[in-house]
């Protein structure tokens, strides 16, 4: 799926400012499931869920459902981007930290 006219990470960028607390694009492929009994929430605004995801560094919890959805945002993105031959770009941005 392309955005005609659209930045594939730009829009990435802009769902995670406008669904969760956090403004980076989360190394998703270093999230693990929670490694233990942990106090927060889930990192999208307002979500009741329990938490079932962390990232490597034990922070930026994700519920079950979430974790799919950012999943699927991120894969989307970097499709896109590797479609357009700019997956360098994406590797940078995730690198930024
Ligand atoms: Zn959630």
């Amino acid at each position: 799926m392309t955005q005609p006219g659209g930045d594939p990470l730009a829009h990435l960028r802009a769902l995670i400012e406008k669904y969760t607390v956090i403004t980076f694009i989360p190394d998703i492929d270093a999230y693990r499931p929670l490694s233990g009994p942990k106090k927060g929430s889930c990192i999208f605004r307002g979500c009741p869920e329990s938490i079932a995801w962390e990232d490597a560094r034990g922070g930026n919890f994700l519920c079950k459902g979430h974790y799919l959805t950012l999943k699927m945002w991120i894969d989307e993105a970097r499709k896109a981007l590797i479609s357009g031959e700019r997956s360098a770009l994406f590797d940078e941005a995730l690198s930024r930290k």
